[in-house]
């Protein structure tokens, strides 16, 4: 008996270069084994008889091969032709040539004699009925077809290194042994999908159509019940956590939105008042803001830190990227300096303390005086802020921007002191709303739908590099009238390696084509300060035109920027091609988006159209949805989630609703998951928490 645990190199009838090649498909136990789960299934129940005509359904036959030959065509091209008759054929039936073009090795596996079990699409060939390059195993004895044939048969996904035969035969070798009593069905109570060892048999040797799909559904209830375990303890344990109310009485927040040189939109306003119900609660806040590239969200982040500096806390601001947090810098000292704020910066590359002393007193304000950033109202930072031993006298409230660029544990490691400080997630990757629960259901959420008015319009337009030429005299004629460019190409992304070479190439060609426009160039290796002052010089209107990686995606906003002409647009995905378009229409002007493309598939067109036609972050989400799937929507560092190994977002999104409910009725009766009964649910959540936490870094 083999139980679920056992690794599978203990098994010593499974060779080593096998055991090699599964370790590289991240199999290493025998539930590894039996939850790399078959992508598709083919009906082999029956053999067919021979066919007559051809036809569009493959049919899997069994006969015996009669004949081999090889012929050669275009020199040194080959065709391997095996003959394979039906066994017991009668008068009627017709031999079936199977044909394989180039292909040396299937040459060597057949011989006359042989038994063939083969699958695919019979087609007419001059006179002759054949199948070319059918999937076909070799019979070597009749126990063999009762594993790959006569039943319906699992293909499973990428098994390089192993044939699907070899892969098959593994499976059906170690479920045949399988130590039931150790395969734990961790599913709740009033959910009966039978035993999770029965689940596994049909999911991968399926007695039939029915039994397949209720051992898939029972297998995705059980996924998704693992992760909403997952999630409803994550919001459980955050709810017993003891916090403190951080809320001043709003004399500060007013203040400074009375300063602004625009009144709040509709949106803004209402989440600004989300905010202060829960910064007023003892409960610690784990709050999400959701909001368009644009809409708004730092105005909004700035209210809800007044409202905790007020009531005398200190509030932390991380940004991403050293660039967001300058910029963040420089925005919030214009804005609170005058109030008599205080703000520091603390990056890798700089820190930074700026504002008057002595402090002056806020309402019943606590925050200390001396030392450095406990000495702060508000610190401002990157991943720094996490690692470099801030010391915050009296954190009460933490804003995280653009929260998708950080792990989970990244942001547990800055919110998990005691006593909890409010915390508030913010990010402009809006996710079709229908996963919002799904993938943020530990959070509450607060969404900002609507943009500032006078805001220019951005107009987007997908063009071929042929086009170039026209492109960039419309773009001279921006320049002329007095606006500024971003000209974003993939090159240099920050994980690929630095082409510095190309990048200067490139870069060169820009400064031709632009010419007498002042151009500069920036990307994610050169150095922070360097960066920041190139940055700088385009903010201020020095620069006409930057010439850009992705670095810029973030955040930064020049609302003189009107044209944004961003290369080899298929490259990107439409999430971050609306991120990067969220640059330009900043400002009172019209802009405008052109994304070149030199890739003419059809693909690629419905890709890029769909920014043609929408602006809305959300819309935009969607279709992405559509287009791609949701495999980065899951991206672990994202949520922090286990990736689904066979549920589908969409498909099971009934699901998914029921093992939502089943796991928030638990946690709900039971919120530290103590009884006795729910023990085998809580080894789930430990067991996922771990798996999830060793992948964000
Ligand atoms: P994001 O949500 O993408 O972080 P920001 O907070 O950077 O957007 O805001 C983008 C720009 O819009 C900033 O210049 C900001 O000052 C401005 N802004 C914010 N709210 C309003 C508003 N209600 N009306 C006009 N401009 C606004
Ligand atoms: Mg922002």
């Amino acid at each position: 008996m083999i139980p679920l645990s056992q690794p599978l190199s203990e098994l010593d009838w499974i060779p080593r270069p096998k055991l090699l090649a599964l370790r590289r498909l991240e199999i290493e136990t025998v539930e590894d084994l039996l939850t790399h789960f078959p992508r598709r299934y083919e009906d082999r129940t029956e053999f067919a008889g021979f066919p007559r005509e051809e036809s569009e359904n493959p049919v899997c036959l069994c006969g015996e091969v009669v004949k081999t030959s090889v012929r050669r065509f275009g020199g040194w091209k080959k065709i391997f032709e095996a003959t394979l008759q039906e066994s017991n054929a009668n008068a009627l039936s017709q031999p079936l040539v199977l044909r394989w073009f180039n292909l040396h090795y299937v040459q060597k596996m057949i011989a006359t004699g042989q038994r063939l079990v083969v699958f695919g699409k019979p087609r007419l060939r001059g006179q002759r009925l054949c199948m070319e390059h059918p999937e076909f195993e070799v019979i070597e004895n009749d126990d063999e077809i009762s594993v790959h044939f006569r039943r319906i048969t699992p293909i499973y996904p990428a098994t390089e290194g192993l044939s699907q035969r070899v892969f098959r035969g593994l499976v059906y070798r170690v479920l045949e042994s399988l130590d039931e009593a150790s395969v734990e069905t961790s599913l709740p109570r009033n959910v009966d999908f039978g035993s999770r060892s029965h689940a596994l048999h049909e999911i991968h040797f399926p007695s039939n159509e029915p039994e397949l799909a209720a051992a898939r559904e029972h297998l995705v209830f059980s996924e998704f019940f693992g992760m909403q375990m997952l999630i409803a303890s994550r919001r459980s344990t955050a709810s017993l956590r003891s916090g403190q109310a951080h809320c001043g009485d709003g004399a500060l927040t007013e203040k400074f939105l009375r300063g602004l040189p625009f009144d709040l939109t509709d949106a803004q306003t209402r989440v600004i008042e989300e905010l202060r119900r829960d910064l007023a609660s003892k409960h610690p806040m784990n709050r999400l803001l959701q909001g368009d590239v644009g809409s708004g969200k730092t105005v909004v982040a700035v209210a809800a830190m007044l409202l905790a500096v007020e009531a005398g806390f200190q509030a932390a601001l991380m940004a991403p990227t050293q660039i967001l947090a300058e910029q963040h810098y420089a925005v919030l000292r214009r804005w609170l300096e005058p109030l008599g704020m205080r703000i520091s910066l603390r990056t890798g590359a700089r820190q930074e303390q700026s504002g008057p002393l002595p402090l002056l007193d806020f309402g019943t304000t606590r925050v200390p005086r001396g030392g450095d950033d406990d000495s702060s109202h508000i610190v401002i930072g990157t991943h720094a802020l996490l690692y470099e031993g801030v010391s915050f006298e009296n954190l009460g409230l933490v804003v995280i921007d653009e929260q998708h660029k950080f792990g989970v544990s990244q942001r547990a490691r800055l919110t998990m002191r005691e006593p909890a400080p409010d915390v508030l997630v913010m990010t402009a990757t809006p996710i079709p709303r229908t996963l919002t629960m799904t993938v943020y259901g530990d959070l509450d959420v607060s969404i900002i739908d609507e943009m500032p008015s006078h805001r220019g319009k951005i107009i987007t337009a997908v063009r071929e590099q042929a086009k170039l030429p026209e492109v960039l005299t419309f773009m001279r004629a921006q320049l002329e009238a007095g606006r500024q460019a971003y000209i974003v190409y993939p090159l240099i992304d920050e994980s690929e390696k630095l082409d510095v070479k190309a990048a200067a190439a490139e870069f060169e060609t820009w400064r031709e084509r632009l010419r007498p426009f002042r151009c500069e160039l920036l990307h994610g290796r050169i150095p922070a300060p360097e960066k920041q002052a190139i940055m700088e010089r385009f903010r201020r209107g020095e620069t006409s035109a930057l010439v850009s990686t992705t670095v810029i995606e973030v955040g930064v906003d020049v609302p003189n920027a009107t044209v944004m002409l961003i290369e080899s647009a298929e490259r990107f995905g439409l999430a971050q091609l609306h991120q990067l378009r969220g640059r330009i229409g900043r400002g009172e002007h019209k802009s405008y988006c052109i994304l070149l493309t030199g890739e003419k598939s059809q693909e690629t067109a419905a890709k890029l159209a769909v920014l043609e036609k929408t602006s809305d972050g959300f819309a935009v989400a969607e279709a992405d949805w559509e287009l791609r799937g949701p495999g980065d929507l899951l991206g672990t560092a994202q949520s922090g989630l286990p990736a689904l190994k066979l549920g589908d977002l969409k498909q099971d999104a009934q699901i998914m609703k029921q093992a939502r409910a089943a796991a928030s009725a638990i946690l709900l009766a039971d919120p530290e998951l103590k009884t006795g009964a729910n023990q085998r649910f809580r080894r789930l959540v430990v067991e996922k928490q771990g798996q999830t936490f060793s992948n964000v870094s």
